[in-house]
């Protein structure tokens, strides 16, 4: 299985470093033990031990990652510390050239980038791509309106042309980040980038399964001029270095499941400290009946296929108007139907394999038990095993029903159930059913009457006439949960602001808050009582 925590095999290679075929008979050196050498060096671990990673596309090994301890993460935050002392001294535009370098970097290297990811992740090569593709999109962005965020700002005063107040942006300092595997670049860099920029230090800690992304992120950062101490990356399981890295940290950015989130809202909490939490979606798909449905089945095929499922803002519920379901359906199954599969490195592969056993083993429970109480397999329901270990067909469901697992639960795979709909409000009130609220999506070709229901939908992200990449790539807006799905906006000035404290600075001239001249507090009274019934005559704010 991809990265589990394996251990070492006994007697394998207890060097930090790759697997090693002296030790380890099924070393396949899928990567150059060079390669990986240079990249786990980057990690504080310090313990000696070391997690096997193999690759889901055929469970070949990867590396042993070496594993950190309480101890090196307490190390990596007085290392970061030190550095983000240095860096919130050096100016932004400074820091924005770094970033732009970053953009540059990562189009050049892409190869190298996807060809990690699919081998770590098992995703199909167009889906790895759109990792690049969203750091570049985020690095450029945060570049180009670093001074609009991050300047600082005149406010108006209490009292006209005496009362001068500018807010500045301060950075909180080293801020902590834990991700996911699904997306192991993009969610490894992405929300670091606006940290660094508003002069924070980070300490990161990658999911296990893609560690090697994770740290080739961390290496283009580095040749992209940021300080390396600035950056951090410790390696360990989430319940043992979720606690030490909140300690430390100033703020916290979480990216995974909502029941994770939940434990690191609560520490977060007894420490007085921030954090934005993205999290888990139950994602709801509405077809109008004005939809044109060739977009939209080739749109949900995208928004139910892409990374296999294994997508937090892909969708697993579709509510399709009763006038255009059966030809709907049609579309959509043979689309599905016509997707080239593979667990390979090529580009040609329409979706990839799930990352692991544990993903394997969720998605065919899922599928198992709505088809025992009763749903139908519209197509796929299978796993693959001749295509990879972990490998699951796209699978469409009709009839599925409260009682079953997939209705709300998050399968987190390939999967998607059709419901039909008869009026619009009663297609709302259904995908705004159970506790999550990350992404929707709703075709039709009126523009305005879909925005109008976009607004009903308890959603954070709602995309007409696409499936997630709208509000995805598009950075300068908000992204995130409501409800169960999270806390706190990613992207836009949210995912900035987050990462700084606003302080007001006031100066006062001339006038001061209290009596003057001998004045009387009552009159006193009188005289700021007529002031407020001017001021708001004159219709100031
Ligand atoms: P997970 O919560 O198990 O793990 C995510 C990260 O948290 C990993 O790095 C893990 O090591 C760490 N972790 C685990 N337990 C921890 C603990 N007790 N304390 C601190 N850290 C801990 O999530 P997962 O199941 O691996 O990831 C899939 C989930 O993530 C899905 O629910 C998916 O929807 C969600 N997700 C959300 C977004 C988003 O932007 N909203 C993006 C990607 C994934």
């Amino acid at each position: 299985m991809a990265a589990s925590p394996n251990p070492t095999p006994a007697g394998g290679p207890l060097v930090e470093g790759p697997a090693d075929p002296e030790h380890d008979p099924t070393a396949a050196y899928a990567l150059e033990p060079d390669y990986v050498a240079g990249l786990t060096a980057r990690l504080v671990a310090t313990t000696g031990r070391t997690v096997a990673v193999t690759s889901p596309l055929d469970g070949a090994p990867l590396a042993h990652v070496p594993q950190s301890s309480e101890a090196d993460v307490a190390e990596a935050f007085a290392r970061a510390r030190r550095a983000q002392a240095v860096w919130a001294r050096v100016p932004v535009a400074e820091r924005a050239a770094m970033l732009l370098r970053l953009h540059d970097l990562v189009l050049e290297r892409q190869d190298e980038i996807i060809d990690l990811i699919v081998l770590e992740s098992g995703k199909a090569r167009k889906h790895a791509f759109d990792e690049p593709l969203h750091i570049a999109l985020t690095a450029r962005y945060y570049a180009r309106t670093a001074r609009q965020h991050l300047d600082t700002q005149r406010k108006r005063g209490v009292v006209p042309g005496l009362t001068r107040v500018e807010v500045n942006h301060v950075p909180k300092g080293v801020v902590g980040i834990i991700s996911p595997w699904n997306y192991p670049f993009t969610m490894a860099l992405c929300d670091g980038l606006p940290a660094l920029l508003a002069g924070n230090a980070v300490v990161t800690k990658p999911d296990a399964q893609t560690m090697l992304t994770a740290l080739l992120g961390a290496r283009l950062l580095d040749e992209a001029g940021f300080p390396q101490d600035l950056w951090q990356v410790v390696a360990g399981p989430g319940r043992e270095l979720g606690g030490p890295i909140i300690e430390r940290s100033d703020y916290v950015c979480f990216t995974g499941s909502t029941a994770t989130g939940k434990l690191i809202a609560a520490q977060c909490a007894e420490r007085l400290i921030g954090c934005s939490l993205e999290l888990g979606g139950k994602n709801p798909l509405l077809v109008l009946r004005d939809a044109d449905l060739e977009k939209a089945a080739e749109g949900a095929v995208r928004a139910s296929f892409s990374n296999a499922g294994q997508l937090c803002v892909s969708m697993e519920r579709m509510y399709v108007a009763d006038q255009v379901y059966d030809r709907f359906v049609e579309r959509f199954v043979a689309r599905t139907q016509a997707m080239t599969l593979g667990a390979t490195l090529a580009w040609e592969n329409d979706m990839g394999s799930l990352i692991s056993q544990d993903q394997l083993d969720t998605v065919t429970a899922h599928v198992d038990d709505a088809v025992a109480k009763g749903a139908r397999v519209l197509t796929g329901g299978r796993a693959r095993p001749d295509l990879g270990p972990f490998y699951y067909e796209p699978t469409i469901l009709e009839g599925v029903t409260p009682d079953m697992t997939c209705f709300g639960h998050e399968t987190f795979g390939p999967v998607v159930s059709l419901y039909r709909f008869h009026d619009e409000a009663d297609a709302v009130a259904r995908a705004n059913d159970g506790d999550y609220g990350l992404n929707a999506s709703i075709y039709s070709q009126d523009g305005g009457r879909a925005r109008a229901i976009a607004r009903q939908v308890k959603c954070g992200t709602v995309n007409i006439n696409e499936a997630f990449g709208a509000t995805f790539a598009s950075i300068d807006s908000p992204m995130g949960g409501m409800r169960e799905s999270g806390m706190g906006r990613r992207q836009g000035s949210e995912g900035i602001h987050r990462y700084t404290e606003s302080q007001s600075v006031a100066t006062q001239r001339l006038v001061r808050f209290a009596p003057m001249l001998g004045m009387s507090d009552e009159t006193y009274a009188k005289v700021m009582t007529a002031n407020l019934r001017l001021m708001k005559k004159l219709g100031r704010a």
